[in-house]
């Protein structure tokens, strides 16, 4: 638990706050791989960098505190965060996903895990019967994202957690697009919860970085035990960066959420649209839940233009908003799902959770908002 309770201020303070021995106001980036030790079989507290190291340290703290769990781990990338969990599972067992989940996360379940026999079933878990009657004996854990990419479908998250704790399986919450300022999977029953801390949490494009927080010792000493084995580990410049990143963590989220509220708005008006997703506006199926277990509607915004449009030249007039991967800068991005984020979602699995070439997916950065509208209206009215 954090010394402070108000999230805007444990962003600031929360995990090591400064350096105690010179009082600088930021941890050190403590750029080493070993440590000398005292005398034989005696250290201080340090060993080796993939062991150890004193900057990442600082950042595990910080985001177990913000995500109101006890255990943080970074790792090289929301991937390899997501990769070390999954390693908790062993052959024989399943995971259970939620439709939509993060693409990559589909892949290394579905091309990778399946070398060693850990499965993977998809489940809509927004209906909890269906859910309840997939948690067979070999599921060990349910894998869920809310709001799930790129549909923006939202998850009941307390909802899940209890029907997937009393047949006595674990939830996992990847909580890349809310962060822990809009949303504490933990608070609402997860056992562990996952970042792409590229997105967001790191808010500037510039770093690929990884996050884990649990809160049960057995479980968090296994995984330490699996980030030191198989050394997927952040380095600490990057551990440095994404603690400067945390801290105008609140600040920069509020405007996203700002800026995507007008866009979504102005989206849902615009005669060509056909349909936007966002769990921010009061028609969305997800608003009454986001509204309960959020603090905000985020900043991820998808939407589909009429079929007749072509999407080609719509990415080619856009001139403000960038096409590219990934998301939670303070840039505004555009993708396009179905050839980049979800590509490698085989097409007819695509379909059928509703992720068609014609959906565009915004990540609404902190631009003046007239401004990133003006350019989606010049690239739709291109489009036509
Ligand atoms: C980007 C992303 C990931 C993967 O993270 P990397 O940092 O790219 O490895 C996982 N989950 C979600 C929701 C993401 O957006």
């Amino acid at each position: 638990m954090s010394k402070f309770n108000k999230k805007a201020t444990v962003l600031i303070h929360g995990g090591v706050d400064g350096d105690e021995r010179t009082g600088a106001v930021n941890v050190p980036i403590y750029q080493t791989s070993t440590y000398k030790q005292v005398h034989l079989g005696q250290h201080k507290g340090y060993e080796y960098s993939r062991t150890g190291n004193p900057t990442r340290e600082a950042l595990e703290k910080l985001i177990a505190e913000l995500e109101h769990g006890r255990f943080g781990f970074a790792f090289a990338s929301g991937m390899a965060a997501t990769t070390a969990v999954l390693t908790l599972f062993k052959t024989g067992d399943k995971i259970l996903i939620s439709k939509n989940v993060y693409g990559g996360t589909f892949r290394v379940l579905a091309n990778v895990y399946n070398q060693f026999g850990i499965t993977y079933e998809i489940v809509d878990t927004n209906h909890l019967e269906d859910l309840e009657g997939a948690l067979t004996d070999e599921v060990k854990a349910v894998f869920i994202e809310s709001p799930a990419n790129p549909l923006m479908t939202v998850t009941d998250i307390e909802a899940v957690a209890n029907v997937v704790h009393e047949k006595g399986k674990l939830l996992i919450v990847d909580n890349t697009f809310m962060t822990p300022y809009l949303q504490r999977p933990i608070d609402l029953g997860a056992d562990i919860v996952v970042h792409s801390a590229t997105k967001y949490l790191g808010g500037h494009s510039d770093l690929i970085a990884g996050l884990a927080v649990v809160k049960d010792k057995d479980i968090a000493d296994r995984l330490y035990y699996i980030q030191n084995a198989t050394g997927g580990i952040l380095q600490p410049f990057d551990a440095f960066l994404l603690i400067r990143g945390i801290k105008t963590l609140g600040v920069r989220m509020d405007k996203h959420q700002e800026n995507a509220i007008y866009v979504a708005n102005w989206l849902k008006h615009h005669a060509d649209v056909k349909k936007v997703y966002f769990p921010g506006l009061g028609t969305d199926p997800g608003y009454n839940t986001q509204k309960k277990q959020a603090d905000g509607p985020g900043a991820m915004i998808s939407f589909e233009l009429k079929d007749e449009f072509d999407i080609k030249k719509f990415f080619d007039r856009l001139e403000l908003i960038a096409l590219a991967e990934s998301l939670g800068g303070v840039e505004s991005l555009v993708c396009h799902p179905s050839s980049m984020t979800h590509a490698s979602i085989p097409e007819d699995i695509r379909h059928a959770v509703g992720i068609t070439d014609n959906l565009i997916r915004l990540s609404i950065g902190i631009e003046d908002k007239e401004d990133i509208v003006s350019d989606i209206e010049k690239a739709i009215a291109a489009a036509k």
